[in-house]
């Protein structure tokens, strides 16, 4: 038995009990049986429970927000956000699944030749809790309408909320064993993936944990999705218009207290606009209503668990250590992070080159925009780059030159459905979302007739 405690007030919020092996294994085997059913209905027919989701996701839609919100400290206004968004994400596969999974036809020599997507069985989601709901459903949604069913291990931190996504796809009617939750321990998962039932696994999360559900999978020889971590440029050159940046900037590093993959995790500024820019970010991090997260005009919360408070903390003071200066923030209070934003960082220093999961931002100036670039490229990490510019003509010949899975322009960083989301480097590899999303868990088929 285990404990969740609320990273606000410490306050305890529910007790679970994680699954043995024995309960997990028969839990695969309910998934196996009901996929033997569900692979076999007409796509048409499975459209109409995510349009039934749709209804019980707006339904729930306060509930769901306010569970995640008690268990990661997420502000109620980005919980109730990130709800809806798991919205227009399944009315976005409602609409494009069919013309996606369709048989295609190739011109080849043969008589008739064409491609089949089938679906592959029953697939393992090993998920994150900083969007507790939106991960797991960019994983499973475009996974259940190929054909597949999930059962998802999601973080343990977040068991109230995804005890909760398993109830409302039966809530919307979706057949016991499409959708099922896993509630075990990280190192129960590769047990997991070691069964035959088990075809394949998509895991969201850190490096670490990435390493180890790949490497258990390559020993099966199972697919793996990896979307792990990330440390994201946002480059303003000299041409951007501050009064565009700022909010935006903002939102990037401290959107959910920081914790995102695709924050924009370091700011590059072009030399001439930077005290400028250091001066109005000051101002803004400043303003930022930092709080109760269940308050509706909480900008910033406390991070999920104390723990990660305390790694953003070191992080900063190992930085400082080495001769970064703080310009706002810097201080901890438990669970609670100061945004804090630093300047005189170097590439060597933790707040540059580690990825900082908390409301903590370095900022940097640069002269080139190859030099930019350079210091954008030099992580390990490559989810996305943000550049603000009015010279679109000008970036857009560049674009190659980023060691990235996104380039936005004039945009912070974000995940659309209709978009592929993925990195490279050490942040991954696979696509979710979009066509490619829906093609992750999929067997390709060739048939060739003479
Ligand atoms: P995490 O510690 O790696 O946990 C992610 C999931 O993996 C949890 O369900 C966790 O279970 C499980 N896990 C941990 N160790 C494992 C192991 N050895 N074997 C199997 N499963 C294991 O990551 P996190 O702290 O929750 O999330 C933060 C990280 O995720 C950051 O690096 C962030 O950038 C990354 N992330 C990436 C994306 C993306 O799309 N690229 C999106 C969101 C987050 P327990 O909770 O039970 O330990």
């Amino acid at each position: 038995m285990y404990k969740l405690t609320n990273p606000y007030d410490g306050k305890l919020v529910s007790e679970h009990q994680y699954l043995t092996d024995i309960q997990s294994t028969q839990r695969i085997g309910v998934s196996q049986e009901t996929f033997a059913r569900w692979s076999v209905l007409p796509l048409k027919e499975r459209l109409k429970f995510i349009k039934t989701l749709i209804f019980v996701l707006t339904k729930q839609q306060q509930f769901l927000a306010e569970t995640c919100t008690l268990e990661m400290g997420k502000p109620i206004k980005q919980s109730i956000s990130e709800v809806k968004k798991c919205g227009l994400l399944c009315q976005y596969y409602l609409d494009n699944a069919e013309n996606f999974l369709n048989t295609k036809q190739i011109d080849t020599d043969a008589d008739e030749s064409f491609v089949t997507y089938e679906p592959l069985g029953v697939i393992l989601g090993v998920m994150p809790w900083n969007f507790p709901y939106w991960q797991v459903f960019r994983f499973a949604i475009p996974a259940i309408l190929a054909g597949n069913t999930v059962v998802v291990k999601h973080a343990s931190n977040v068991a109230g909320s995804a005890k909760l996504i398993e109830q409302i796809f039966l809530e919307a009617g979706f057949p016991e064993g499409v959708y099922q939750n896993m509630l075990i321990a990280g190192d129960q998962v590769e047990n997991l993936i070691n069964n035959p039932i088990i075809k394949a696994v998509s895991l969201t999360g850190s490096e670490k944990a990435g390493a180890a559900v790949a490497s258990a999978a390559a020993r099966q020889i199972k697919k793996a999705v990896l979307e792990l971590g990330g440390s994201n440029a946002l480059i303003v050159c000299k041409d951007a218009n501050l009064d565009d940046v700022i909010p935006i900037a903002v939102n990037a590093r401290m959107q959910n207290a920081g914790q995102s993959c695709i924050a924009a995790k370091r700011f590059l500024v072009h030399q001439s606009l930077f005290d400028e820019f250091i001066a109005r970010l000051k101002e803004a991090v400043q303003e930022l209503k930092v709080g109760d997260p269940m308050l509706k005009d909480t900008d910033m919360g406390p991070l999920a668990r104390i723990d990660l408070a305390e790694d953003v903390e070191k992080q900063v003071n190992r930085s400082v250590a080495m001769g970064a200066k703080i310009v706002t923030g810097g201080k901890r209070k438990d669970a609670f992070y100061e945004p804090t934003v630093l300047i005189d960082v170097t590439t060597d220093m933790p707040v540059f080159n580690e990825e900082v999961f908390g409301p903590a931002v370095p900022v940097m100036p640069f002269d080139t925009f190859e030099e930019a670039v350079t210091l954008s490229n030099k992580t390990s990490f490559g989810l996305g780059v943000t550049v603000f510019t009015k010279d679109i003509l000008g970036v857009k010949k560049k674009i190659h030159l980023f060691e990235e899975g996104a380039v936005f322009i004039n945009a912070m960083v974000k995940s659309d459905p209709a978009l592929p989301f993925g990195g490279i480097k050490r942040s991954g590899y696979g696509r979710e979302l979009a066509e490619n999303g829906i093609k992750e868990f999929v067997n390709v088929k060739t048939v060739y007739i003479k």
